[in-house]
C-alpha cells in the first residue's frame, strides 16, 4: 500500500486494487512536487508541529514494521513526544528514529511517550524505547498495571496470537508507567499541551488526546474512532459497544480540525465529520462498520 494526500487534506491508504489506479488518482489529487516528497521520504510532516514517523504497511503507511500502529510525533519546541510507539519488532525502532532524523529533528529531544492503550501494536515497544531514551511514559490509570506487568491476558495478546494477529513467540515486555492519566489531565510537551480524554470501548484503559496547536487542533483518537465513521470492536474481554458509543459521543462534542487515528486514513481537515458519522450510527442504535 502507498500513502496519498487528497486535495481535501485526507491522507489515504490505497488498497492493492486502488494501487493499480494510483498514478491517475495521484495526478488528480496532488501537484508533482508534493507527490515526489511523499514517496521519497519515510516520515511525513503533517503540519509544522505534528509528524507521522511510524506505522506498518498493512494498516498504516509502511514507515516502520508491521503491525505497528500510526506512530505520531509532536514537536513542542525544546521537547518531542511520541503518541504510541508500535511494537519495536525487528528494526522498527531504528526505522522510526531514522524517520525522525530525516525530518531534521533530533531524537535526543524525545522526552515523552504517551500510550493510548495497551494493545501491543501501540505499546508493545515501550520498554525498548525506554531503554534507548530518557522518556516520561504516560498511560491510563486503568491500563498501567497491565503495562507494568506485561500482562498478555489483560491486554488480549494471548487471544490475538491465537487468532494469528501476532507471532506466537512475541513477548509483551513489561514497561514503566511514570504517570497515570485520568480524564481532564494535561500533558505538557514543550510549549504545547495535550488534554486527556478517557475513551474506553475498543478496550478498557483507552485514552484520546486533544492538542490545540499553533496550526490546527488535533484529536489523537487511537482506536476509538476512524476515518469514515468506522470503529474496531473485537471479540475480546474488555471490548464494549456501549462504552464505545459513549466515547464516540464524547469525542463528537469536541472541536478539532484533524482526526489522527491509530490506523488507516488520516483527516487533516474536517476531522469532526468522521466522528459525527460514527456518533450518528450509534444514536440509531446500530454499530458503525469496522475499518478491518
Ligand atoms: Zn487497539
Ligand atoms: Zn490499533
Amino acid at each position: 500500500m502507498v500513502p496519498s494526500l487528497s486535495n481535501n487534506g485526507v491522507l489515504l491508504l490505497l488498497s492493492p486494487v486502488d494501487k493499480a489506479e494510483s498514478p491517475a488518482m495521484l495526478k488528480l489529487c496532488q501537484p508533482e512536487a508534493h507527490r515526489d516528497r511523499i514517496h521519497r521520504r519515510d516520515a511525513m510532516r503533517l503540519t509544522p508541529e505534528v509528524y507521522l514517523v511510524g506505522g506498518g504497511p498493512t494498516f498504516a503507511f509502511g514507515l516502520s514494521n508491521d503491525p505497528d500502529c500510526h506512530v505520531y510525533l509532536v514537536d513542542g519546541g525544546d521537547e518531542l513526544a511520541l503518541i504510541d510507539c508500535g511494537m519495536a519488532d525487528g528494526d522498527s525502532l531504528d526505522r522510526i528514529m531514522e524517520n525522525i532524523r530525516q525530518e531534521g529533528l533530533d531524537p535526543s529531544r524525545l522526552r515523552h511517550l504517551l500510550l493510548t492503550h495497551y494493545h501491543i501494536d501501540h505499546a508493545g515497544g515501550a520498554a525498548a524505547f525506554q531503554e534507548r531514551f530518557d522518556l516520561i511514559t504516560y498511560a491510563a490509570w486503568d491500563a498501567a498495571e497491565a503495562l507494568r506487568a506485561g500482562d498478555e491476558v489483560a491486554t488480549s495478546l494471548d487471544v490475538a496470537k491465537r487468532a494469528g494477529f501476532y507471532r506466537a513467540d512475541y513477548r509483551f515486555r513489561p514497561c514503566r508507567v511514570d504517570r497515570e492519566l485520568r480524564e481532564g489531565d494535561r500533558v505538557c510537551v514543550g510549549a504545547l499541551e495535550l488534554e486527556v480524554y478517557e475513551t474506553p470501548g475498543h478496550c478498557d484503559g483507552h485514552l484520546s488526546f486533544l492538542l490545540r496547536g499553533r496550526a490546527l487542533t488535533y484529536l489523537f483518537a487511537a482506536d476509538a474512532v476512524f476515518h469514515g465513521g468506522r470503529v474496531v470492536l473485537q471479540n475480546i474481554h474488555d471490548c464494549s459497544v456501549t462504552k464505545s458509543a459513549e466515547s464516540v459521543a464524547k469525542l463528537a462534542g469536541l472541536e478539532f480540525d484533524a482526526l489522527l487515528p491509530g490506523h488507516v486514513a488520516i483527516a487533516l481537515r474536517d476531522g469532526r465529520k468522521h466522528v459525527e458519522m460514527a456518533h450518528d450510527t450509534f444514536q440509531h442504535l446500530f454499530v458503525p462498520r469496522s475499518f478491518m
